[in-house]
């Protein structure tokens, strides 16, 4: 492909101290080609005109005529400008809420008006994925990609199919076998990606994706590409919109490839270092029980950024074992079943730059929480879920005190994954189960059940 001059404030950078390597904006490259590891997209801030306050991106809302000003990620385009506007992509991603859950709150003994919800789920393809393809497909379009693929759980297959149409480019989405939620698997065929299902999990997907990427020059859309993570800082800033400009005390996010979490530490470590906020929030990052290597390698092998000197030892020797005991990641959470994340070092960065900490819930605590978000919020796909799970947790430990003011990311919408809601309610397998009630064929029987 192409190389192309960049607008004059963005290149990208390997996130190795010991190399560094520098690259234009126009290469794509996805990994450091020096040293194999990941890249960052990085500005040269004094080139950009960032406003002053974070408050003057409200004016935009005057403005949403304009297609950029009504992306809730392009409305932010000053702290993402690694793109001429005329390449900008936009689908109308970005529109979510931030919602304030007294009943939830209640529910988990906190104080009444501390607890937010941010429902990403009410994007176009109905999760976080959205904010994230806006940018990594200005990119693609930026350096004329005509086709492009993903590894996927299956929000990142929905997503891509759904911007590879609009955008024009050809899509090949691959997903293991048996490994995907129905909602999702039925938007990538709906949106015409060509869907390939591997006999693997998605560490195996991951695998294949990206040597078919560099074999066949296709545009590579997994979270590996640091232009998708610029994308999904702009969750953190709508949060930060959220609360009249204000920055809560904890961000609560599921782990699964690790992409949202690395994205929201640099967004955090940007806006500081602009002088845009005045102190970085903590940040929790919730793994599932069956899918809990960050859980494992932060917590128990003490694996941590240390200036980007990370140790690489403990990491494969911890992946040598998963692959000597030939394990497969397992949870109901589909979203977060990877073993093998993608961004684990940008995840351990964030988690220096947020005071981080990561802990690991139950299938049946995740699905005990996503009937709660169900009951009293607007619902959520079970990975979501492990955020209300995992609060939950660092409430009871005395990690979160009950006055906090807490975020959590709702990743997807209750429609990705009706299995498992519906066997939750029918089958009754949890104390909020709410399965519907046999009646007769009989007003007089079915006045009585209701009364
Ligand atoms: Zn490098």
């Amino acid at each position: 492909m192409c190389s192309l001059k960049h607008t004059g404030a963005a290149y990208q950078k390997c996130i190795n101290p010991d190399c560094g390597a520098e690259f234009d904006c126009g290469e794509v490259i996805f990994k450091c080609p020096k040293c194999g590891e990941l890249l960052d997209a990085q500005y040269n801030w004094d080139k950009v005109p960032v406003p002053d306050r974070l408050s003057d991106f409200a004016k935009r809302w005057a403005n949403r005529d304009n297609r950029l000003d009504f992306s809730g990620v392009w409305r932010f385009r000053e702290l993402l400008d690694f793109c001429p506007d005329q390449h900008k992509v936009t689908i109308g991603e970005g529109q979510t809420i931030l919602q304030q859950n007294c009943a939830i709150a209640e529910y988990l003994e906190m104080k009444a008006d501390c607890l937010y919800l941010q429902y990403e789920g009410l994007n176009p393809s109905g999760s976080f994925k959205d904010n994230g393809m806006a940018a990594a497909f200005s990119h693609a379009m930026m350096v004329g990609a005509k086709s492009c693929a993903c590894a996927s759980t299956g929000n990142t297959s929905a997503s891509v199919a759904l911007y590879a149409h609009s955008c024009g480019l050809k899509c090949a989405v691959f997903i293991g076998s048996g490994r995907i939620a129905f909602g999702k698997l039925s938007q990538a065929m709906d949106y015409g990606a060509q869907t390939i299902q591997i006999k693997g999990d998605f560490d195996d997907c991951m695998r294949q994706v990206q040597a078919v990427c560099s074999k066949l020059g296709l545009y590579l859309l997994n979270s590996l590409n640091p232009f998708r993570l610029e994308g999904q800082k702009t969750i953190m800033y709508r949060i930060i919109e959220g609360l009249g400009w204000d920055v809560p005390d904890w961000i609560i996010v599921p782990g699964g490839n690790l992409g949202n979490s690395s994205a929201f530490g640099k967004a955090f470590y940007e806006l500081k270092q602009l002088g845009l906020i005045e102190r970085i929030p903590r940040m929790a990052i919730i793994n599932a029980t069956g899918a809990d290597t960050l859980t494992d390698l932060v917590n128990n092998k003490k694996l941590i950024w240390n200036n980007g000197q990370v140790d690489q030892q403990i990491i494969d020797d911890y992946y040598a074992d998963l692959t000597a005991r030939n394990f497969s990641p397992h949870t109901c959470a589909s979203a977060i079943e990877i073993a093998r994340p993608v961004n684990l070092k940008k995840c351990l960065r964030s988690i220096d730059i947020c005071d981080g900490i990561v802990r690991a819930v139950s299938d049946e605590e995740i699905c005990d929480a996503k009937a709660i978000i169900g009951k009293y919020g607007l619902g959520c796909e079970p990975a979501s879920a492990a955020t209300i799970a995992g609060l939950k947790h660092l409430l009871a430990e005395g990690v979160v005190e009950k006055d906090q003011r807490v975020a959590c990311v709702l990743t997807g919408h209750p429609l990705k994954d009706p299995n498992v809601t519906v066997n939750y309610h029918k089958e009754k397998q949890g104390q909020f189960s709410n399965p519907p009630i046999e009646a007769p064929n009989d007003l007089e029987q079915i006045i009585k059940l209701i009364q």
